[in-house]
């Protein structure tokens, strides 16, 4: 098995180091055919502001990397972010019409997050944050975490979800068998990376993966190798993976 592409790198537009120049040649050093560039969109927040300007930026990283596509014949450099979801009714921080001109939609579930309202906050950051952590009220947590990426699904187009069950408590098996239906890859996060278990039980219910390095400098674009290692443990094969060949 072969990794071809890295969908989930970060620049300067947001909370990574490099710019995107630097990011695609350090994918054609390691020999990728695509990879993408995706931001953090703009609500990623702790206590000073880690995502892109606003949403209207992402229309100007994808102006860059269009350009950067044709100065780079050798890579297929593609526009992405990584949108989050912030209310409970499953909106993004980005709207419909700007995701739809990007190449890769996607989605992390972040509890540092500046959330559409107080009630989102307190729904979303209070209950994960504070209750989840002391046992109260788990079950209807994860039910809700759950809920809301699935809601984000049928919402919106999207591609990816990038570390599923980092920071949050979720039902794995529920969430792939609605990310099957969607046609939407579960990640693999090497930087964030799961337990072989969950994995598995998502395997299971048929949905794809996507192996993602979620780098935040150009030296670590394209190292997924701890990914595929858990792949290839679990027997995923090429065509569960959509950037493995
Ligand atoms: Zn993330
Ligand atoms: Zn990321």
């Amino acid at each position: 098995m072969e990794v071809y592409a890295d969908y989930h790198t970060h620049t300067h537009h947001s909370h990574g180091q490099g710019t995107i120049r630097e990011n695609i040649e350090a994918a054609i050093e390691q020999g990728l055919e695509e990879i993408a560039i995706a931001d953090h969109g703009p609500a990623s927040h702790s206590l000073v502001k880690l995502g892109v300007e606003d949403a209207v930026t992402l229309l100007e990283i994808k102006k860059k990397v269009e350009k950067y596509d044709r100065l780079y014949p050798e890579i297929k450099v593609l526009s992405a972010v990584e949108a989050n979801v912030v209310s409970l009714e499953g909106e993004l921080d980005v709207p419909n019409f700007i995701l739809k001109e990007l190449d890769k939609v996607l989605v992390g579930f972040h509890l540092f997050v500046k959330p559409a309202s107080w009630r989102d906050a307190v729904g979303i950051i209070f209950n994960n944050l504070v209750l989840e952590q002391v046992g109260i009220k788990q079950e209807e947590i994860r039910y809700q975490n759950t809920e809301l990426l699935i809601k984000v699904m049928n919402n919106y187009d999207i591609d990816i979800i990038t570390h599923p069950g980092y920071q949050i408590n979720i039902d794995t098996v529920t969430l792939a068998q609605k990310a099957a239906k969607h046609n939407v890859a579960l990640e693999i996060n090497t930087k964030h990376l799961p337990k072989k278990e969950y994995i598995k039980k998502a395997a299971a219910q048929g949905v794809k993966f996507s192996l993602g390095s979620d780098a935040h400098k150009p030296k670590r674009v394209g190292d997924v190798k701890d990914s595929l290692a858990i792949a290839k443990q679990i027997g995923l094969t090429a065509d569960r993976i959509i950037n493995v060949k």
